[in-house]
């Protein structure tokens, strides 16, 4: 059994700075961050588009994010939170950048670019590669910091609990071989779950395990019901469909239907730049009309050279599908996928969870902050603020409390990999965009019945593990489903709304 101060789980952003914010509070005390696989399979990685924040007072306001914000999360969002996550917001960047992050600036001053939802340019980015360059910044201040222990490829199976309930620890599958961590501060930063959808812009690590291990331990869970679906994922065929940056439409890029129709107008004023949800719907139903799997992206009429030189990820990526592409003449295929869970394991405003010992940050919390639907870039912003307040917050002074527990049970399924396709395609198909009463209801009982065919093993296998939470996670998605009562941002039942269709 290994006793360490702080243990958290997850290396992006959020458990990296929240590392480092703890690491400079606590600099004798010993802090653990566990990576479920290579430190940099994670959503921060992926992150393109950038981190919101109001960096220029007289050409915007911290008024107007907070407006932005709560019109997004469509009257579910908490005012107090989005207020303060607002206004930390410049103060967390400029963490950032003293740990190193070098964002996009034109003769000196920070570039803003605009994104969908958002009535200012206020968007700190690095090209097209935000998310990737923060993390090999953040990975190389916590590398440089005696007291921060990075460990990689190290699954948490589950958390340990005390008689009381409080959180004491968790046990990690390291190969075949379990590790029990005791500590009296365990921080789940363990991203997202998006991968349980069939077509997603996550990575396969998303699988939604500090969910799992929450709801396990009894934490409280919110908004659970609200899957945020990005309206622009390129499909590819030979790898991991990849989402193409709002930051594309902020820019000028148009979605067209297959008569070539700037098509948004219809639907909402704001257009292409409208909110992810009214995109996402509104290209699921022209998908329906047209009978095609996608629409359309335009770039034809934008600045060719200044559109490499903004997003060259993105541009190489669809060059790699289609070598012969012309972005003057030709159109490239988008359709909406899974991208963010809104919801998450209920933590108050310094991210701490209703279980004691425990904390949630990052993707993985439900802060209140985005409410029923997510403002674009503000997840990254929040995962910074969170992980400053959590470190702010924690009391070291409370004995670490040593205790055996009974080592945890082991799940074991038939045909797991298997098992996990079916159940992502049932997510998508039922528990997807638009939902009905009648759907959720057939999802339930078919992830009931994966659930029944779990039988107890001696045996560690990572494949086991992640199906186990990712049943967890469905099961809990589709109950909260279940339980709403009003069609709000990125939630749509159609047994709720007048018009099925939007
Ligand atoms: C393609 C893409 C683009 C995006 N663009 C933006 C953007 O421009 N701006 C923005 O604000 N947001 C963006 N987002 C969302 C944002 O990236 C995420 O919400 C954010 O990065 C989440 O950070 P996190 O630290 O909470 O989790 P993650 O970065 O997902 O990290 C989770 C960590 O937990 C670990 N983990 C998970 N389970 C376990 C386990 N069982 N045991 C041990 N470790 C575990 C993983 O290995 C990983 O290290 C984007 C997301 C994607 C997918």
């Amino acid at each position: 059994m290994l006793e360490r101060d702080i243990i958290v789980v997850g290396a992006g952003v959020a458990g990296l700075s929240f590392a480092l914010y703890a690491a400079k509070r606590f600099p004798n005390r010993s802090i653990c961050v566990l990576s479920k696989g290579e430190f940099f399979d994670s959503n921060s990685y992926y992150a393109q588009g950038g981190i919101a924040a109001v960096m220029d007072q007289h050409s915007d306001s911290f008024k107007a994010h907070i407006k932005d914000t709560l019109v997004a999360g469509d009257g579910l969002s908490d005012p107090e939170i989005v207020k303060l996550v607002v206004e930390e917001a410049p103060l967390r960047m400029q963490d950032l950048m003293d740990w190193g992050v070098n964002f996009d600036r034109t003769s000196d001053i920070l570039e803003l670019a605009r994104e969908g939802g958002h009535s200012a340019k206020r968007v700190l980015h690095i090209r097209d590669h935000s998310g990737r360059s923060i993390v090999e910044a953040l990975l190389a201040a916590c590398v440089s910091k005696d007291n921060i222990q990075l460990h990689k490829n190290q699954v948490v199976q589950s958390l340990s609990l005390d008689s009381k309930g409080a959180c004491i620890g968790l046990t990690v599958a390291s190969g075949e071989e379990a590790i029990e961590y005791r500590s009296s501060n365990t921080v789940l930063a363990t991203g997202g779950a998006a991968y349980l959808y069939r077509k997603t812009s996550n990575p396969e690590a998303a699988t939604g395990d500090g969910l799992a291990l929450a709801i396990q331990a009894g934490a409280k869970m919110r908004d659970l019901a609200f899957v945020q679906f990005h309206p622009t994922v390129f499909p590819r065929k030979g790898g991991r469909d990849f989402l193409i940056s709002e930051a594309l439409r902020g820019f000028g890029a148009i979605l067209r239907n297959k008569e070539g129709e700037d098509f948004m107008y219809k639907y909402h004023p704001l257009g292409s730049l409208a909110t992810r949800d009214v995109v996402s719907r509104a290209i699921y139903q022209e998908i329906a009309q047209d009978s095609r799997d996608h629409v359309s992206l335009d770039l034809r009429h934008l600045d060719q050279r200044k559109l490499r030189a903004k997003f060259p990820t993105i541009l190489n990526i669809i060059l790699e599908e289609f070598p012969h592409i012309d972005f003057k003449k030709d159109l490239i295929p988008v359709t909406p996928a899974a991208h963010y869970f809104c919801g998450g394991i209920a933590t108050d405003a310094w991210g701490k969870t209703s279980v004691p010992g425990l904390w949630a940050i990052g993707e993985v919390a439900g802060t209140g902050l985005h409410g029923a639907n997510r403002l674009a870039s503000n997840s990254l912003l929040e995962a910074l603020v969170f992980a400053k307040r959590a470190a702010s917050k924690l009391n070291l002074s409370l004995a670490s409390t040593v205790q055996q527990s009974s080592a945890p049970e082991q799940f074991h399924y038939p045909d797991a990999s298997k098992t996990i396709e079916k159940l992502r395609h049932l997510m998508f198909e039922k528990v997807g965009i638009y939902r009905s009463k009648e759907g959720l209801r057939q999802a339930f009982e078919a992830i009931n019945t994966f659930i029944s065919e779990a039988q107890i093993s001696p045996e560690i296998q990572t494949q086991d593990i992640i199906l186990h939470n990712m049943l967890s996670v469905a099961k809990a998605v589709v109950e909260d489903s279940l339980a709403q009562k009003e069609n709000k941002g990125a939630f749509f039942l159609s047994d709720l709304a007048e018009n099925p269709h939007c």
